[in-house]
């Protein structure tokens, strides 16, 4: 199959376990773009760039080597080689990856790598602008969104945190960055489908996705 699903929407908002399912079931391939961001961002740490100073950020942003596994059973993320999948969720990664996003050259490299994966398609590609920048000609483009608390709640028992106002903090700061920014900001994209993931199983958002990329 060609087909390109593409998921935008918050932080917690259970894309993450969605698209991994929805491909799953489609016999899709799954690419996760927030951990290309977080990848960069792990690197520019590792190497003391200052993730404040965008054109410090801009400078650099060419060199690390980001390679996306696309198995939605076992996605992986390699910089230069280098396994990063559990660094990447580091509370250092969390706090700077929205000031990284926000740097346009960042956006521009992995933009470009972005849509050299999803090549000529069979793929459900999760982030915050991939219906409206990335990929605006994809069949299927779906909003998730979830209340704070749900989300806080699903995040922190991902990551085994008891601490769940300090994780809703954490992604409601990131929410603000996203929506916020100049470039490709976090905005439901034309002719997206909107649904609020609160009241749902993942199951059943999964479901819901599967019937509108069969219909
Ligand atoms: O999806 P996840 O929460 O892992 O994304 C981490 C961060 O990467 C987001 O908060 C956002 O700043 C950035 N991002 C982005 N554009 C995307 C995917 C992620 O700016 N397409």
């Amino acid at each position: 199959s060609r087909l390109v699903v593409a998921v935008d929407g918050t932080s917690g908002s259970g894309k993450s376990s969605t698209c991994r399912g929805v491909a799953d079931r489609l016999g899709l391939r799954y690419l996760d773009t927030g951990a290309q961001f977080r990848a960069m961002t792990w690197w520019l740490l590792h190497e003391g760039i200052d993730v404040h100073d965008p054109a410090a950020v801009a400078a650099r942003c060419e060199e690390p080597d980001i390679a996306s596994g696309t198995d939605p059973l076992e996605p992986t993320i390699h910089v230069d080689g280098t396994d990063v999948g559990l660094a990447i969720r580091s509370d250092e990664v969390n706090a700077a990856v929205s000031p990284v996003s926000a740097v346009p050259e960042v956006r521009r490299r992995l933009l470009a790598l972005q849509r050299a994966t999803i090549g000529d398609g069979g793929i459900v590609v999760e982030g915050r602008d991939i219906g409206s920048v990335v990929w605006p000609q994809a069949e299927l483009k779906v909003y998730l969104t979830a209340d704070p608390a749900a989300r806080a709640q699903r995040r922190a028992a991902e990551t085994g945190s008891i601490d769940i106002s300090g994780t809703q903090d954490s992604l409601l700061a990131r929410d603000q960055i996203d929506s916020g920014r100049a470039t490709a900001p976090l905005t439901m994209a034309d002719g997206a489908v909107h649904l609020d993931t609160t009241p749902y199983t993942l199951e059943e958002v999964v479901a819901r996705l599967v019937a509108l990329a069969e219909a």
